[in-house]
């Protein structure tokens, strides 16, 4: 195991997001999304990884919180981006 830097496609936003929620997929909708560490295209209706970010707003937003959904084409990935 190497721990230098992997470059992800998309990495987190920032460091206030907290990863909520990562669990496999067979089904989702519609439409292709990239691979948020290693950017391929994965089909969402296909075999993938979804996760899921909350982010806190600053007291006065009347959301609360504001949400990400970033999709993973393997547990492999999940894990590379989560080291990033
Ligand atoms: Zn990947």
């Amino acid at each position: 195991m190497s721990h230098t830097k992997h470059h992800v496609a998309r990495p987190r936003p920032g460091p206030d997001w907290v990863v909520q929620d990562v669990r496999p997929y067979d089904r989702w909708r519609e439409g292709t999304d990239e691979c948020a560490a290693c950017g391929v295209d994965i089909d969402l209706n296909g075999d993938h990884y979804g996760m899921e970010l909350l982010r806190s707003l600053p007291a006065g937003e009347k959301r609360g919180f504001e949400r990400e959904r970033f999709v993973f084409c393997s547990e492999r990935c999940v894990e590379v981006w989560s080291h990033e």
